[in-house]
């Protein structure tokens, strides 16, 4: 491959003296977890993030799960989530016991669409959880507004979005609460798995603080059902490193977004004069994404990928099956085993259906057509500058 997908080392070996400092420095602290790093580096991702509290937890996944619990969200409860996200924002309503209610996407953004939340709600809808998808804000304002008027919480799924700018406000701090994620191949990674919850609601990060610890506050009491989702200092320390450079990676990450955007206007515009396909993303004047990934369309998106692998660019597709197909989600599973189900929203008179009544299939036309046609193209701190050119040429031997 000329142009990988992903690669984790370089950055690693661009501030090698700096993790490997801070390795040094929790190996000879000789404390492991909840200690010095972890604070300070709380401290530090709420600084970041223009929030008052972040509290660190193992992965992404709980520091959503965990909000939920926390609000006391569970059986019977229902929560908003959009159709076409990575299936850990699903989970994690599952795993707090209740049910996710999909909303389909604008076509424009990818991003949860707010006209259609309001047909979603339902007498059991707690919360909505809305996701900035591929590190593009989703459009937060009429998003507030809707919960205000029905008295629902909004949580950010900001695994993606570290450092994005919604109406000048940074993302993880435009809502009631954020959960983030560490996870390596996002734009803030750790070294293993790591997320975060940020919020400026004092109860709330106290409450997760003690969830995250088995609901203890002192050693040894335990006055809630707490579980287990620590991040370890090491991954704490490694963090500190990556967040005094995530500003700098993140404009790495635009400028090559602004290169493939004029690399690829004029196939662009081809394209969409034969086919009306809108190839590349589209900002909002609102928006300033962080570009985790670089989502082009294309009707024959399975060649195109196979085709720019012999042209040694490596792609992948986020994502290929949307949550409600997959086997965690379809009908048949659901009956077999889970308790929680999906709940079917009645389609908007908007969109054409392929729903029929006696089918048990939720159909979600706008996510499975995403599904199909989606590509991200190679972005990040360490693709190397001429990727955008490289596509262009082998995009001029396409078809
Ligand atoms: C990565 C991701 C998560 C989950 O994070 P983990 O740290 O892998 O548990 C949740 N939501 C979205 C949108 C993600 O991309």
């Amino acid at each position: 491959m000329k142009v990988p997908f992903l690669e984790l080392k370089p950055g690693y070996i661009e501030l090698k003296d700096e993790f490997d400092a801070a390795y040094h420095r929790v190996m000879d602290s000789g404390w492991v977890l909840l200690g010095k790093e972890l604070e300070a580096f709380e401290e530090e991702f709420a600084a970041f993030s223009e929030t008052k509290y972040c509290v660190g937890v193992a992965n992404g996944l709980d520091a959503l799960h965990l909000i939920l619990r926390a609000w006391d969200i569970g059986p019977g409860d229902e929560v908003i989530v959009p159709s076409n996200t990575y299936i850990a924002s699903w989970l994690a309503i599952s795993y707090a016991g209740a049910t996710p209610v999909p909303v389909e996407p604008d076509l424009v953004t990818y991003n949860i669409d707010p006209a259609r939340i309001e047909e979603a709600i339902t007498p059991r809808t707690k919360a909505i959880m809305p996701v900035h998808l591929y590190g593009q804000p989703a459009d937060m304002d009429p998003i507030m507004a809707i919960a205000e008027k029905h008295g629902l919480r909004v949580l950010e799924d900001n695994a993606q979005a570290q450092g994005a700018r919604y109406k000048g406000r940074l993302t993880g701090g435009l809502a009631h609460a954020a959960g983030t994620s560490f996870y390596p191949g996002k734009n803030l990674g750790a070294f293993g798995d790591a997320g975060g919850v940020t919020t400026n609601d004092p109860e709330l990060a106290e409450k997760v603080r003690t969830l995250r610890n088995y609901g203890s506050k002192v050693k040894y009491y335990h006055d809630i059902q707490g579980i287990n989702s620590r991040m370890d200092e090491l991954q704490a320390a490694f963090l500190r490193v990556k967040l005094r450079h995530l500003n700098t990676w993140n404009a790495r990450r635009a400028s090559l977004a602004t290169a493939y955007q004029s690399a690829l206007a004029e196939y662009s515009s081809q394209l969409f004069s034969i086919s009306g396909f809108q190839l590349l993303p589209t900002v909002p004047e609102w928006a300033s994404p962080v570009w985790h990934l670089f989502v082009i369309r294309h009707p024959q998106r399975d060649a195109l990928q196979k085709h720019l692998a012999e042209h040694g660019i490596g792609t992948q597709i986020h994502y290929p099956i949307p949550p409600h197909l997959s086997g965690a989600y379809s009908t048949k599973k659901m009956k077999d085993s889970t308790p929680s189900s999906i709940s079917r929203v009645p389609s908007p008179p908007h969109t054409s259906s392929s729903l029929n009544s006696s089918s048990s299939i939720l159909s979600l036309p706008l996510a499975e057509r995403l599904a199909s046609e989606v590509l991200s193209l190679p972005i990040g701190p360490h693709v190397p500058d001429d990727a955008p050119m490289l596509v262009r040429q082998a995009l001029d031997s396409f078809l």
